[in-house]
């Protein structure tokens, strides 16, 4: 985020404002540590997608005993993270990762540095001159630390017990500094994790374009929070992922993630796992299969069959029955429709009816509508494409003398009408 900061001042000079540091964030070291300590099992790999808002925080505690931290949250979250940390019987980190220097991933990576027993620090060749990226390079100085540059090929340095390469970024020149990301590839027996930062179309095309790095990957941290600048339909078939993480924060300032980035995951059959929505995601490997803390949501939601199911609900209905219309604005000409219930619903093959002039709307394959979300089905000459609207027509639909609306699920089943 903070786009609009202006990446100007070079890196050496960065590293010289040491008078401008007064107010350098560092944690206090009086937390308990025994809280509820989890040590790695020696044989898995366990990373978590520790829930910092709309911002990214992995720790990957490694087979063997080693501990990767790729970004470190915003400034304000540095506490929650060092604690969070301890709990898991972190002391000392082997690998430090900064995915590029927005604020909302390396805001806390001073107050990590400082705290933890730090091994290497890997940031993208980037130059970007706020106070937060340079409160970093204070503190890995400040540790007598160099920075390692992060790049396409090179592996963290003697690590141990897993593959991990960085497949990004590849070049000098990026437009925008998202696209820097460093991405990491983790690769524990046949299982594999992606790491992608906030990398976007960009980058995504050139890792595509690599012709000796495979970016194939059971479980996909999306990237750029789940922007539709990100998770390009080329990049997601080659990463082919079954599980894909999404760091984000409820109800945030960007709309993440977009609606686009949703339904190409559900379009994908993929089980799909939200930090905003779920908490902190603790994914285990143990080098054949990977198993979750919390219960991945699969878009699309298959009503299956009724047979052998007779004490529930009948599942069509409990599917279906979470998302309605909550409004219909005649005048501006916009539907809004709402997932009230805990689980995402795969809108594909769904109908939107008016009423009076028996027009229908037919939901776009891959259209998804995640829990507690809203869509918003626009005609008009003011309808718009947006992260939560779609595009019915450009003409008008709906009569404002009263025009009722009914929505049907893929099944034609009767799911909603407005007004009740
Ligand atoms: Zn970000």
């Amino acid at each position: 985020m903070k786009h609009q900061v202006k990446q100007t001042i070079i890196f050496l000079a960065a590293l010289t404002i040491a008078v401008l540091m007064a107010g350098c964030s560092s944690s206090s070291d009086n937390q308990t540590t025994d809280e509820n300590q989890k040590p790695t099992g020696k044989d898995n790999l366990v990373v978590h997608f520790i829930d910092v808002g709309q911002a990214d925080s992995i720790l990957a505690q490694l087979p063997g005993g080693q501990n990767i931290l790729i970004d470190a949250g915003n400034n304000a979250d540095a506490d929650l993270i060092v604690n969070y940390l301890r709990r898991q019987g972190v002391n000392q980190l082997d690998h430090v990762i900064g995915t590029h220097p927005h604020e909302d991933h390396i805001g806390g990576l001073d107050a990590v540095i400082e705290t933890f027993d730090t091994g290497k620090v890997y940031l993208p060749r980037v130059s970007h001159n706020t106070k937060t990226y340079e409160d970093v390079l204070l503190a890995i100085k400040n540790k007598g630390l160099k920075v390692t540059e992060a790049k396409t090929g090179d592996e963290l340095d003697a690590v141990s017990g897993v593959d991990a390469v960085f497949l990004a970024p590849g070049k000098s020149g990026y437009d925008g500094l998202n696209n820097y990301s460093a991405v990491l590839k983790l690769t524990y027996g046949s299982t594999s994790f992606l790491f992608t930062g906030d990398a976007e179309a960009e980058s995504e095309e050139e890792m595509l374009l690599s012709s000796w790095q495979n970016p194939g990957a059971d479980v996909l941290k999306v990237g750029h929070h789940g922007s539709h600048s990100s998770t390009t339909e080329a990049f997601l078939n080659a990463v082919s992922p079954g599980y894909a993480i999404i760091s984000v924060g409820k109800d945030n300032d960007y709309g993440h993630p977009h609606t686009e980035t949703l339904a190409k995951l559900a379009a994908a059959g993929v089980q799909v796992f939200r930090t905003g929505q779920q908490g902190t995601i603790v994914a285990t490997s143990n080098g054949e299969s990977i198993t979750f803390n919390k219960k991945g949501s699969p878009v699309q939601e298959r009503a299956p069959d009724t047979s052998g199911d007779e004490a529930k609900e009948p599942a069509n209905v409990s599917a279906s029955s979470s998302v309605e219309i909550i409004d219909i604005d005649l005048g501006s000409e916009i539907v809004t429709v709402k997932n009230t219930g805990s689980e995402p619903v795969d809108l594909s093959g769904w109908k939107l009816v008016s009423q009076k002039g028996d027009q229908v709307f037919n939901f776009p394959a891959g259209t998804a509508i995640a829990s507690g979300e809203t869509l918003k089905i626009t005609s008009g000459p003011n309808a718009q494409d947006g992260s939560n609207s779609l595009v019915w027509t450009g003409k008008n639909i709906w009569n404002n003398q009263g025009d009722p609306g009914m929505l049907y699920d893929s099944a034609g089943k009767e799911v909603s009408g407005f007004p009740r």
